[in-house]
Order: C-alpha cells, then sequence, then structure tokens
C-alpha cells in the first residue's frame, strides 16, 4: 500500500471514528489534521493516539478547553469554520476525508478543492446544497470527489465495469432499504417515537442521517447526490427498496446489462475504498453470504407517504438552482427539532413540504447564493415551527 497522508474533518462522528479504524489497521494512512464538532475528548485522545499535528473544534465556544487539554503537546489548536477550511486546504495532506453532518460541510469541501487536494466526500449536504457549483469547481480544478455513501461508492465501483461509462451508462439504481417505517401509512407516522426512528434496521449511523432515513429524505438527498456525482438528469435514476441492504445500488448501460456491487451492510467498505482507491485491501467487514439471506426483495418507493422524497424530486428536477439548499436547510433543523422532543416525526415532512412550495429559489452560482438560502429556509422552519407547521 503507498502512504497516504490525510485532512479527516468530522472525525468523531460514525464515518471519522471508522476511518480513525482503518487508520489502526494500515499505518500506510497517516493523518495530517483532524476536526471535531463537539467532542473534545475524543479528538485530543486521537491527537495523541495518531500524532495528528493540527486539529480544529468547529464549536468556537470549546476552543480555549482543547487548547488546555492539549496545552503539553505541540499540535496546534484551531475553531470555527474558518478552522476547518485551513484543515481542509492543508496541502501536507493528499486527501481530505469530508464527514461533517449538515451543510457546514460546503465552505470546508470548497476550500479542499480549491487548493486541489482530493476528496473523499461523506457529507452529502455538500452535494445537496451545492451540487453544481461544487461539481462544476472540481472539473475546473482537476479534483476527484471519491463517494464514500455505500449507494454511491456501489455505482462508482459498477462504472468501473465500463472503459467508456458516459456514453454507455443508461440508467442508476439506486437502492434503498426503506428505513424502519417501510409499509407504515401517514397516519401511522404521525405517532412513531425517536426511539422508534433511530432503530435503522440495517445500518449503524450517525443520529441526523439515520432520522433522514427514516423520513426517506435521505434516499432523496441521495437522488441529488447522484444526479451531480455521475452527471445523470434524476429521470435516469430509478429508486427500488431493497430491505436487506445487500445490493448497495447498479448501474444499467445501454446493452441493459446491469452491474451492481454488494456486500453485507458494512460502512468499512466503501470508506476504506475511498481512501485506498483504486487499490483493494482486507477489511474488517464480514464477507456476504447470500445463501444466509436467502431472499432478497424489491419493491417501489411511497413517495405519497414519504414526502420528504417527493420534496427532494422537485429538488432534483431543480438542480442548479438553490432548492436543495432550501430543502436541506429546513431539513437539517427540523430533525434538530425533532430530536430535541419539539417536533413530532409527521411535522419533519411537513415543514419540508412547506419550504420547497413557499421559498423562491434562484440560481446557485457561490457559496454565498447556497448559504443565503440555507439560512433563508432555516429562519423561515424556526418561524413556521412556532407556528405550528399549518396544522
Ligand atoms: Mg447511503
Amino acid at each position: 500500500m503507498k502512504h497516504l497522508k490525510i485532512n479527516l474533518l468530522g472525525a468523531t462522528g460514525s464515518i471519522g471514528t471508522q476511518v480513525l479504524d482503518v487508520c489502526r489497521k494500515y499505518s500506510e494512512i497517516t493523518i495530517n489534521s483532524a476536526a471535531a464538532g463537539r467532542n473534545i475528548k475524543t479528538i485530543e485522545n486521537a491527537a495523541r493516539e495518531f500524532g495528528i499535528k493540527k486539529v480544529c473544534i468547529a464549536d468556537e465556544s470549546l476552543y480555549n478547553d482543547l487548547k488546555t487539554a492539549l496545552a503539553d503537546t505541540s499540535v496546534q489548536v484551531l475553531c470555527g469554520t474558518q478552522g476547518l477550511c485551513e484543515l481542509a486546504s492543508d496541502t501536507a495532506a493528499d486527501m481530505t476525508v469530508n464527514s461533517v453532518v449538515g451543510a457546514a460541510g460546503l465552505l470546508p469541501t470548497e476550500a479542499a478543492i480549491k487548493a486541489g487536494i482530493r476528496v473523499a466526500l461523506a457529507n452529502k449536504e455538500t452535494l445537496v446544497a451545492g451540487g453544481s457549483y461544487i461539481m462544476g469547481l472540481a472539473a475546473q480544478k482537476g479534483v476527484d470527489i471519491i463517494p464514500i455513501d455505500s449507494e454511491h461508492s456501489a455505482i462508482f465501483q459498477s462504472l468501473l465495469a465500463s472503459s467508456r461509462p458516459k456514453e454507455e451508462l443508461k440508467k442508476i439504481i439506486l437502492t434503498a432499504s426503506g428505513g424502519p417505517f417501510f409499509g407504515k401509512t401517514a397516519e401511522e407516522l404521525e405517532t412513531v417515537t425517536r426511539e422508534q426512528a433511530l432503530a435503522h434496521p440495517n445500518w449503524s449511523m450517525g443520529s441526523k442521517i439515520t432520522i433522514d432515513s427514516a423520513t426517506l429524505m435521505n434516499k432523496g438527498f441521495e437522488l441529488i447526490e447522484a444526479c451531480h456525482l455521475f452527471s445523470v438528469a434524476p429521470d435516469k435514476v430509478e429508486i427500488v427498496i431493497h430491505r436487506q441492504s445487500v445490493i448497495h445500488s447498479a448501474v444499467e448501460f445501454c446493452d441493459n446489462a446491469v452491474i451492481a456491487q454488494l456486500g453485507t451492510p458494512d460502512m468499512t467498505i466503501p470508506i476504506q475504498l475511498a481512501l485506498t482507491y483504486p487499490e483493494r485491501y482486507e477489511t474488517t467487514a464480514a464477507p456476504l453470504s447470500l445463501t444466509d439471506y436467502g431472499t432478497l426483495t424489491f419493491a417501489r418507493p411511497d413517495t405519497q407517504t414519504f414526502g420528504c422524497l417527493r420534496a427532494a424530486q422537485w429538488a432534483a428536477e431543480n438542480i442548479g438552482t438553490t432548492a436543495g439548499a432550501v430543502i436541506n436547510g429546513a431539513n437539517e433543523v427540523l430533525v434538530a427539532a425533532f430530536l430535541d422532543g419539539s417536533i413530532g416525526f409527521g411535522d419533519i415532512t411537513r415543514g419540508v413540504l412547506l419550504a420547497a412550495e413557499r421559498i423562491a429559489v434562484e440560481k446557485a452560482g457561490c457559496t454565498d447564493a447556497i448559504l443565503a438560502a440555507d439560512r433563508q429556509a432555516r429562519e423561515y422552519i424556526r418561524s413556521e415551527i412556532k407556528r405550528g407547521l399549518g396544522k
């Protein structure tokens, strides 16, 4: 394995800690810098264990605490969005891994691309909110964006089967587990609890993405992400509910041959491949035993009940505008409100649809326009939550 040095943003979250595990297994992968949102103890421990030179805490109010915790070391401590961007663009590393949660990941992704550093992207909100701008910038700078999201990694891997994927690609088949509430009616969704929504049947992930999986907002975001990463129109992406999460997604070529990537639902595989691509190495993921599964099932998604998916389809049809930033900003506020108990599960969908319907969209040509739409959506939803979200 050749040596790889990374900047790791979102080091203490679900993806970040799994990246650290890959670094523990393969000493050729080292960490130049690492950032966390609020988790001081974990970032301090990581800095000591991996000999990290630079760390950043996104929450500026925790800067002094982290500085004190690392006072006996020579580790440089930064904070805030500016610190995140400084880490993301640190060219002492070969790659920036962005596993920040939410639209907060946009500016660091932009910073990495502007500095010409390859990006391994787990922060899907970057592409949902600002995909056209970010992909254009990456093309202009000749910077590769390697997807970490399991579905997009599967599509990326399946496309490797063709030497001319752009000409020969006919369709993408984006699979979805369906989340914990597959088959439920809109009425039943009104009364589900936080605990039920956080109990994903197949994947172990952070709380924000787990709620997004339960509303199918996550699949909607992945539709937008796929359109950007693989330059396809939304009508060329078929979403298929596949409860077992064994087929991680597939592509159909012009001759109707379908190539898919399969495996146990374990993020270790796409995470490690994003780091070592194009080479593959042993992972800690369990091997796939198809006969243990016996049956794989497929169904159409219920976009009538899962309105977040409908909102995302609308945003995908309006790619290049601030539509993605609007539904993402609204969704982030709604998910946080659901997690802290101030709104119900059905209110998330209600709020996302309200934002999509009421907020005018415009061209999303730069991060200022994208972040302005993001702020507008957040303010709108905060006031709508106080008014009861039109109930
Ligand atoms: Mg995914």
